[in-house]
């Protein structure tokens, strides 16, 4: 595809990078310490040892069909128009641990995953055979096809030798590693525990949500998104709404909620409004604090750092929901990783098909609200870091970098998939 899109060299510009920023913000970052949890707390953890099949997997030759344990030679002859007839002198089901052989001539009926008889060479399947006709018990049954050793035979070991690894360190726990890991006989696991993130509001405009409002005010989005967006990324979230534009009471909220935290993020008070950015204007007097303008739109003001004696890292967001909710999903994600020692934590990127024209300022890289729909992603009508109605019907983000101005419809965008 020819490149047709505007591109000016980067603006001089006193602005941060988003990686700069990114990295800045991870290398405050240390993962929480591992803990032992059982097995049916670890969904969605990240493992932090290598769990191995301490016995073969399966543990025990057994079998892998409803059907009758023989001898190979017993059967050779079998065939639909003469059939071989053995006597079945017995039955084992799946958890029967008796000892049990096989004797030339004989046939035992069999259950699927039951313990092969000593000397069984297959498992003539029950479909094969008169049983399936009968479904009961006899003393006598017939053999319609033959089959060669280790026909419908799961091996010790078949699955995974002793000593093999079933899930390495780093994996974030998804059902099929929950899976193998319980079939090896793992009752726990040592993951990294799920991050506690306190999500705080400030600004004296907020009211909740299903409260009544006055002209001049605005129910407290950002809290909600914040949590949310938080939980979707695997952790436990507290929200503290709607903090007063009073710089004692953001510290004293932020002491009070440290004890709950592994990462605490504001939303609101950093931009360049002085006094009333009472966010900034507390924080910066700590010393641990780096407030900037990030090269990006929306999400221009940022600020991170750590607080408190243990050094809990803080974020602090923008105010403007749109800005606030890129602002996460670019650098709050990647850092509730970076908690669980996950570095793979990013959202999904593809390349699609423009279907229509975008902009983006000059020296600042664009997240812009679309919808993605195969290969082709329609920038949404609305881009204004105040309007959620756009966001709530995106399900992507185009990012425009920070050298190009514009693009047509028609070329090939980058594309960040929204969780
Ligand atoms: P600020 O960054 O505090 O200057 O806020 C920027 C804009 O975002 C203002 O229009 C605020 O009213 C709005 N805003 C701040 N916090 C929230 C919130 N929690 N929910 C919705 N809008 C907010
Ligand atoms: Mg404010």
């Amino acid at each position: 595809m020819t490149d047709t899109s505007s591109t000016t060299a980067p603006a001089p510009t006193t602005m941060t990078s988003v990686e700069t920023h990114l990295a800045e913000i991870l290398d405050t970052i240390r993962p929480l310490p591992a803990t032992r949890l059982g097995l049916a707390e670890a969904e969605g953890l990240v493992l932090a040892e290598d769990v191995v099949a301490t016995n073969p997997l399966p543990s025990f030759d057994n079998s892998a069909m409803d059907g009758y344990a023989v001898h190979a030679e017993d059967i050779a002859a079998a065939s639909e128009h003469a059939p071989v007839t053995l006597p079945v002198v017995g039955e084992i089901a799946a958890g029967d641990t008796g000892a049990y052989a096989l004797q030339q001539g004989t046939a035992i009926r069999i259950m699927t995953g039951a313990m092969l008889p000593h000397g069984t060479e297959l498992v003539i399947p029950v479909e094969w055979t008169d049983g399936a006709i009968s479904g009961r018990h006899s003393a006598r049954v017939a053999i319609r096809v033959k089959a060669e050793p280790g026909h419908a035979i799961r091996l010790a070991g078949g699955d995974a030798k002793a000593g093999e690894l079933l899930v390495a360190r780093g994996t974030r726990l998804k059902p099929m590693h929950i899976a193998a890991i319980a079939s090896a006989g793992h009752g726990s696991v040592i993951v990294r525990p799920r991050p506690r993130v306190v999500v705080m509001s400030t600004g004296n405009e907020l009211a909740e949500p299903g409260a009544p409002i006055v002209p001049g005010r605005i129910w407290d989005s950002n809290s909600f998104m914040i949590a949310a967006a938080a939980r979707e990324a695997g952790c436990l979230a507290y929200r503290q709404a709607g903090v007063e534009d009073n710089a004692d009471e953001v510290l004293q909220t932020i002491e009070d909620q440290l004890v709950r935290a592994d990462l605490l993020i504001t939303t609101g008070g950093v931009s360049m409004g002085g006094e009333h950015d009472v966010v900034k204007s507390a924080l910066q007097q700590l010393g641990s604090m780096t407030f900037r303008k990030v090269a990006m739109q929306p999400g221009m003001p940022q600020g991170f750092g750590t607080i408190g004696e243990d050094s809990i890292p803080i974020i602090t967001l923008p105010g403007n929901p749109v800005s606030a909710y890129v602002s996460f999903q670019v650098f709050v994600r990647p850092a509730i990783g970076a908690l669980q020692g996950d570095s793979a934590l990013r959202l999904p990127a593809v390349r699609a098909e423009l279907t229509g024209p975008v902009r983006s300022p000059a020296g600042r890289r664009s997240y812009l609200r679309a919808v993605l729909d195969g290969d082709k992603v329609t920038p949404l009508t609305g881009q204004g870091s105040h309007q959620i109605a756009t966001l709530g019907r995106a399900n992507a983000l185009i990012t425009v970098p920070e050298w190009v101005v514009q693009m047509p419809a028609g070329e090939t965008a980058d594309v960040i998939v929204l969780p």
